[in-house]
């Protein structure tokens, strides 16, 4: 991607200060989102940062990682599963806990959304700690599903995030701090 759109879109990420926690700096995508130009950018950049060109499934997580992976999905001619928060999924579901800063997180999948041997790219809006992205790669690999990497839009590398998705496969992210 050139360098003057990724500035663009560098600089219309909105800073949100103490949200929704105090001393949280919040990455507000939505200015990006409204922009066609810069969304239809975002997701190319996205998709164009892992080499992919052929995938069976784009998994995002809850809530932002829809948007991102739905897109993707659509792109790439793929199946979109959503990883969703303990009990919003109607069918049956596989779950996993993680740990957050305070306290633990749950994220399930629906049992046939990926069948062994099917190859999965995960899509999310932001890597921080890493523990929901984890958690989601652990499921699909639960799922017999054969992680080809992780892309994100924003990355705060500052939080390490990305030792934790490492070892299932390469990690690439749009927009660094
Ligand atoms: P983590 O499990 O720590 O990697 O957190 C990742 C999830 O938390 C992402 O899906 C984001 O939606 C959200 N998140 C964490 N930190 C921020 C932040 N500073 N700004 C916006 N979203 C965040």
């Amino acid at each position: 991607m050139a360098p003057d759109i990724l500035d663009l879109i560098r600089s219309t990420i909105r800073d949100v200060p103490d949200f929704p926690n105090p001393g949280i700096l919040f990455k507000d995508i939505t200015p990006v989102l409204a922009n066609p130009s810069l969304l239809a950018q975002t997701i190319d950049g996205m998709i164009e940062a892992t080499g992919i060109t052929q995938v069976d499934k784009v998994v995002g997580i809850d809530a932002r990682g829809f948007i991102f992976g739905a897109l993707i999905a659509e792109r790439l001619g793929a199946g979109f599963i959503p990883v969703r928060k303990k009990g919003k999924l109607p069918w049956q579901t596989r779950g996993i806990d993680y740990a957050l800063e305070y306290g633990t997180n749950s994220v399930e999948m629906h049992l046939d959304a990926i069948a062994p041997g099917e190859t999965v790219l995960l899509a999310d809006d932001l890597l921080a700690t890493g523990g929901t992205a984890g958690a989601a790669l652990h499921l699909i690999e639960q799922a017999g599903g054969k992680v080809l990497g992780s892309t994100f839009f924003i990355e705060l590398s500052f939080l390490g995030g990305r030792e934790k998705v490492a070892d299932s496969g390469p990690v690439h992210s749009l927009i660094t701090y």
